[in-house]
C-alpha cells in the first residue's frame, strides 16, 4: 500500500481563495478592509522570510497589512506600547508578533499585552483557556490547519484513535484538544513516553510536532492510518554545502504503511498562514459585530 500524499498547498490555496471571496464582502458590510497587523523585531532571517509571506498573502486576499519592524535592541517598553497602539487601533483586526523575539524580550509578556480578541495566533493564555473549556476564541494557526486536513481527508474523527507527539504550547497541546473536540481518543506522547514506537502503532492518527529530522518510522505507523507531519528540518542536502528540508516522519518507510500522509514541504507549512488569514478575517467579523462565515 502506498499512501495517498494530502496536498496541503492545494488546499491551502483554496482557503485563501475563499478568505479573499469574504474579505471582499466584509469590506464592503464594514466599510473598510480587515488589517492584519505583523511585528517584527530584529533581523532573524527565518522570521524575515515568514513576515514577507504573511505581508504577501494578506495583501492577496484583499486585507490590509501593516508591517512593524523594530530593531534587534528594541527596548520592551517601545514594544509594549506598540502593541498598545494596535490594541486600540480600529484599523487593525488582528496583531501577531513574530516569534522567537531577541533574548532580552520576555515573549510571555508581549503575548500577554495583545488584546485576546486581536490574538490571531491564539497564544494568549485567554485564549488558551477559551479552547480548554470549548468558548469561541482563536486557536493556533497550524494545529487548526492540521485539523482542517484532517476532517478533509477523514471526515468524521469521532471514536478515532490520535496520537499527537509533542506537548508545545504552539502546537502539541492545542492539537489535542481540537482532536478531542472533534470525539477522537487522543494520547500526548512527548520526550519522556515510553516505547514511544508502540504508543504511535495504536493510532489511526498520528501528528508529529517533535522538532526531530525523520524520527517516525514507517515500522510505527499502523497500516492505514492518517499521518500528519508538522515537524519543518532543515538537514544538510547530498551535494556539500546545501541543505533540505524534512519532517519529523521518514517520509520514505512511512510513505509504504499509511493510508494518507502530509509530505514536507507541501503539507502542513502552507496551511499556517492560510489559517492565519482566516483568524484575522473572523476577528475582523467579530470586531465589526457581523456574524464571521460559517464556512471558514
Ligand atoms: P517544541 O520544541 O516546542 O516542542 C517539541 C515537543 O516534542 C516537546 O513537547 C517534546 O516533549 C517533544 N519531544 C522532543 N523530543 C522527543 C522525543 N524524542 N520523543 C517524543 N517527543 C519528543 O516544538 P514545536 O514548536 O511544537 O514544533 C515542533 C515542530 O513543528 C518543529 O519542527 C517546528 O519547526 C515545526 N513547526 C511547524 C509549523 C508549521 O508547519 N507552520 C509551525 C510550528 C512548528
Amino acid at each position: 500500500m502506498v499512501a495517498e500524499r494530502i496536498d496541503g498547498k492545494a488546499f491551502a490555496a483554496a482557503l485563501r481563495a475563499k478568505v479573499g471571496e469574504h474579505a471582499a464582502r466584509y469590506a464592503e458590510a464594514a466599510g473598510r478592509p480587515a488589517g492584519l497587523a505583523v511585528v517584527l523585531v530584529g533581523e532573524d532571517p527565518a522570521s524575515q522570510v515568514y513576515v514577507r509571506s504573511k505581508h504577501k498573502a494578506t495583501v492577496e486576499a484583499g486585507m490590509a497589512s501593516f508591517e512593524h519592524r523594530l530593531p534587534a535592541d528594541t527596548e520592551a517598553a517601545t514594544l509594549l506600547a506598540l502593541v498598545d497602539q494596535l490594541n486600540t487601533d480600529p484599523a487593525v483586526d488582528g496583531i501577531l508578533v513574530q516569534l522567537p523575539l531577541p533574548a532580552h524580550l520576555d515573549e510571555q509578556a508581549v503575548i500577554a499585552a495583545i488584546s485576546p480578541d486581536k490574538d490571531v495566533d491564539g497564544f494568549h493564555v485567554i485564549n488558551a483557556g477559551r479552547l480548554s473549556v470549548g468558548q469561541p476564541g482563536f486557536v493556533p494557526c497550524t494545529p487548526l490547519g492540521c485539523l482542517m486536513l484532517l476532517k478533509d481527508r477523514l471526515g468524521d474523527l469521532s471514536g478515532l484513535e490520535a496520537v499527537v507527539i509533542g506537548r508545545s504550547n504552539i502546537v502539541g497541546k492545542p492539537m489535542a484538544q481540537l482532536l478531542t473536540d472533534a470525539n477522537a481518543t487522543v494520547t500526548i506522547a512527548h520526550s519522556r513516553t515510553r516505547d514511544l514506537p508502540a504508543v504511535v502503532r495504536r493510532a489511526d492518527i498520528v501528528v508529529a510536532a517533535v522538532g526531530r529530522p525523520e524520527m517516525v518510522k514507517g515500522d510505527w505507523i499502523k497500516p492505514g492510518a492518517c499521518v500528519i507531519d508538522v515537524g519543518i528540518n532543515r538537514v544538510p542536502a547530498a551535494e556539500e554545502g546545501k541543505t533540505r528540508l524534512v519532517g519529523d516522519v521518514d517520509f520514505a518507510s512511512a510513505v509504504e504503511v499509511a493510508g494518507s500522509i502530509t509530505p514536507v514541504p507541501g503539507g502542513v507549512g502552507p496551511m499556517t498562514i492560510a489559517v492565519l488569514l482566516r483568524n484575522a478575517l473572523v476577528a475582523a467579523h467579530r470586531n465589526a459585530g457581523l456574524e464571521a462565515p460559517a464556512d471558514l
